[in-house]
């Protein structure tokens, strides 16, 4: 079986140095908010050319806390609009409404999957304070109109960036674009910890302030709390593996890039749409190869049956989540097309090339 994501193989390219770092956080007797998160931090803040990296222990909490300091700096507050695409993972949307604020859902451009940047303006009202864009499978999700509108109505961009690590617009790494983003490093994501974490980016100086007192619990200064925090840290184990993955996350990207352009130069079976390479490469860093067919169910079991193991990102879109109920009843066609037709294709560093051959081959062999 071609497995849709072997960790246990990405992980073993690195496995010395990664036992090693371990190894030199636990000999050290410091765990948490030491030397390895503010290497990280420094480290992730010169890949992206970043002013602020701050780490935090996960993506959802990442794009929570964005909000959350934003509230707390007067910024917004709740029952404020935030545009956010129809077509996302369901974090985008949690950490929204978490914050009390509300999530206006814009249909997404079937060419990209990404939002419709040419629907933003219609969906804007005198409540809206943001919009966060989501670079969904890898690719950037950004145009001079974006900006145009965000400078016209004063609106902050988010960027969720769970997805694009090391994607770059006109040579702006994602994560650097906005505002603010937040970033993922969930196991299975482009550049992924071994357990939960996730970062903040942002160039802003309040802003950066503001996360990092409320990611610990509120407090800047030890058992000082100016707000009502949480606890949100990076621990150092995490961030002592990232600053050994790190190194590798452009070469890692690179490989996914060329296996895209091998599935999207050689697959040729009419009954299946292929995702669009955008004209430049760098716009896209391939966290998930999606094609998409009317007959997707059939097309697992077939790709299943010839030991080629596939998911669906994904499902059910969240307006038709039983956690947003109120929701169900809306109406968002592409989006809702998008959830029915998808299928994620294998695609990782470490696939072979003669698993991508195979893969190629059974798909256009399928009748
Ligand atoms: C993975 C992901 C998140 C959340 O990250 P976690 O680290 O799992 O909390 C948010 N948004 C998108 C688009 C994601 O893919």
């Amino acid at each position: 079986m071609i497995k849709f994501l072997d960790l246990q193989k990405i992980n073993a390219q690195y496995a010395e140095e990664l036992k090693n770092a371990v190894a030199e956080v636990i000999d050290s007797g410091w765990y948490l908010m030491g030397e390895q998160l503010n290497h990280f931090e420094v480290n992730l803040g010169s890949y992206l050319n970043s002013k602020y990296v701050i780490g935090v222990a996960n993506g959802l909490d990442a794009l929570r806390l964005i909000f959350k300091a934003y509230i707390e700096m007067g910024i917004m507050k709740e029952g404020d609009e935030v545009i956010v695409p129809a077509n996302t993972y369901i974090a985008s949307i949690l950490a929204i409404t978490d914050n009390k604020l509300i999530p206006v859902l814009v249909e997404p451009d079937l060419n990209t999957y990404n939002l419709d940047i040419n629907k933003i303006e219609e969906n804007i009202t005198a409540r809206t304070k943001a919009i966060m864009v989501v670079h969904l499978y890898g690719r950037v999700c950004w145009d001079e109109n974006l900006l145009q509108l965000a400078h016209k109505y004063k609106l902050k961009v988010i960027e969720d960036n769970a997805q694009a690590i090391g994607a770059e617009w006109k040579n702006i790494k994602s994560g650097t674009l906005g505002d603010a983003a937040g970033f993922s490093f969930y196991p299975g994501k482009n550049l992924g910890a071994l357990g939960d974490a996730g970062a903040v980016s942002t160039n802003d100086d309040e802003l950066a302030s503001t996360i990092r007192a409320l990611g610990n619990y509120g407090s800047h200064q030890k058992y000082v709390n100016k707000y009502q925090g949480l606890n949100s840290r990076m621990d150092e184990i995490q961030a002592a593996l990232l600053n050994v993955k790190l190194k590798y996350l452009d070469v890692e990207n690179e490989r996914r890039r060329e296996i895209a352009l091998r599935y999207i130069k050689e697959i040729n079976n009419p009954n299946i749409v292929l995702p669009q390479m955008p004209m430049d490469i760098k716009e896209h860093v391939w966290h998930l190869f999606v094609i998409r067919t009317v007959e997707r169910e059939r097309l697992q079991q077939y790709l299943t049956d010839n030991g080629v193991q596939t998911l669906v990102h994904y499902p059910i879109p969240p307006h038709h989540q039983e956690a947003y109920v109120d929701w169900n009843k809306l109406s968002f066609p592409i989006t809702e097309k998008i959830h029915l037709e998808v299928l994620s294709l294998p695609i990782s560093s470490v696939l072979e090339n003669n698993d991508v051959e195979r893969i190629i081959d059974k798909i256009n062999l399928m009748a």
